[in-house]
């Protein structure tokens, strides 16, 4: 090897190492960035500095080859690494909750919520408490970055990588010689087959097979690592108008039955407006017109492709500039499931549609002032017995149905509480749903409380957070007692776990 190669690849591996480093803060995090315009006096380096990154990541962010190149007045798209790799999870203690009651409902023992929350006893909690429910800020595993030199190296610049094992569904960055290889990491949870983790990211069980050379692809072990090609982060104009001070996405690549949070900050007032999916978004403006926030449901069965996002900003006295992107959807890891049942005229897709219809309409008004400030709180004291999504063939059926919303095992009677603040926008009877309770939080978010048996509240009721709306039934079409609990966004039916594990905007 001749000395100049080694020098050439001694600096691969440190780039390497550096974007390793960033790759794995990123894990279990949304993968966002920013904007940052370079000032007079600033570097390459001193930029990377400030942000808490490698010069090489931010030069390879932004297509830079020549590290002096770099102009006053530039925009550069800063990747962050968020802090906090898993999200906290907390719960207030509402009224007749008891541990037990609490440990059951977020799938956790009562010993576990005892050693996060140094409780001496069950007793010792008390209304009001936040409880730890997921401890925060895990440090990640770093693995070893392999890299193997291939024949021609020298004369053709480029390296084959080894991907590092770790991650899940995470975005990953690999260098090659001058330009950036992404790619998606899934770990393999309980139960995944290779044909559903295919169907989730729409490839080929063969593709996933050459992608990690399996040998046998009826084998997969439970936290294997799995290396997913053809995710397309967003591809953005490195120059963005000068009158954005501040861009980000969250996550970078979008999933069915998810939401997705735009902020762009602009250096002075402005309107903005936007499309995605085929839809006119909904642009919440707020400090004085300088932050815009936009929060986005990805319907169900939206086709897994990519789709474009324009945002137009309107400012001064005739001013206006378009960002575009293009914005990848995937699947949400859902599972299937086939039901049997006799009763055809419970089935008559006609019922559903109206009643979905209904729903739409209901949860597409637009409140302007939001009245939650913090993440959904879960809307019974009772285990959880149903997850959101999952893809339903009835009586041997396409899977062309799904589960709109969470359940929760309670006996009849049992408090259904309110997710948030808000204010009661419906109490009907429904022919599937049942007795049902809508509550608008604001900013197009509302939360669906379905098969009660009573209510306590009617339309026009404003409530809090934890109140008691009514309880536990088993009306409309439910096969036994149960809550079932759905978020609608801007008229879309979204995953409700998602807004109790983070915090929206
Ligand atoms: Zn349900």
């Amino acid at each position: 090897m001749s000395d100049r190669l080694r020098r050439f690849l001694a600096i691969l591996v440190l780039n390497a190492l550096a974007l390793l480093s960033a790759a794995s803060a990123q894990e279990q995090s949304d993968s966002t960035f920013t904007v940052h315009v370079v000032q007079r006096g600033e570097n390459l380096f001193r930029i990377a500095l400030q942000y808490d990154l490698f010069a090489e990541q931010v030069a390879i962010a932004n297509g830079i080859t020549d590290s002096n190149s770099i102009t006053v007045g530039q925009r550069l798209i800063i990747p962050l690494v968020t802090a906090g790799l898993e999200q906290q999870l907390t719960h207030s203690v509402a009224a007749g909750e008891t541990l037990a009651s609490i440990a059951a409902a977020y799938s956790r023992s009562e010993s576990e919520l005892m050693a996060l929350n140094d409780l001496e006893s069950a007793d010792a909690i008390y209304i009001g408490q936040e409880l730890v429910i997921v401890a925060g800020g895990t440090e990640p595993e770093v693995s070893p970055l392999e890299i193997q030199p291939t024949a021609g190296a020298e004369s053709s610049g480029s390296i084959a990588i080894t991907p590092p094992a770790f991650g899940n569904g995470a975005r990953h960055s690999f260098a090659r010689f001058g330009e950036t290889v992404d790619a998606f990491v899934h770990t393999v949870k309980s139960g995944d087959t290779l044909f559903e983790i295919s169907l989730r990211y729409d490839q080929t069980v063969e593709t996933l097979v050459k992608a990690n050379n399996l040998l046998d692809p009826g084998v997969l072990s439970v936290g294997q690592k799995l290396i997913i090609p053809g995710i397309q982060l967003p591809r953005l104009a490195h120059d963005l108008p000068a009158v954005v001070e501040a861009f980000t996405i969250a996550p970078l690549v979008l999933e069915t039955g998810r939401s997705a949070r735009i902020e762009l900050l602009t250096s002075e007032p402005a309107s903005l407006n936007g499309r995605f999916l085929n839809q006119e978004l909904r642009v919440i403006t707020r400090d004085e017109g300088k932050r815009h926030n936009i929060i986005v449901g990805v319907p169900m069965f939206t086709d897994k492709a990519i789709y474009p996002l324009t945002l137009t900003m309107h400012y001064g006295v005739d001013a206006s500039e378009t960002i575009a992107a293009n914005l990848q959807v995937i699947g949400g890891g859902y599972g299937y499931q086939t039901i049997t049942i006799n009763d055809s005229e419970l089935l008559a897709p006609a019922i559903e549609e109206a009643e979905i219809a209904l729903l739409i309409e209901q949860t597409s008004e637009f409140t302007p002032e939001r009245s939650w400030n913090n993440s959904l709180s879960l809307p019974a004291a009772a285990a959880m017995n149903a997850v959101f999504g999952t893809l339903r063939s009835y009586n041997g059926s396409e899977y062309n149905r799904y589960h709109h919303g969470v359940d929760f095992a309670g006996a009849p009677g049992t408090s259904v509480l309110a997710a948030a603040d808000g204010q009661v926008t419906v109490v009907d009877r429904l022919h599937i749903r049942g007795l049902t309770t809508v509550i608008d939080h604001g900013w197009g978010v509302f939360t669906l409380y379905a098969h009660q048996q009573d209510t306590l509240v009617q339309p026009g009721d404003m409530v809090t957070s934890g109140q008691v709306i009514g309880t536990i039934g088993s009306t409309g079409r439910s096969t036994g007692p149960h809550l079932h609990w759905e978020v609608w966004l801007n008229g879309v039916n979204v995953d409700p776990m998602q807004w109790v594990q983070q915090v929206f905007p």
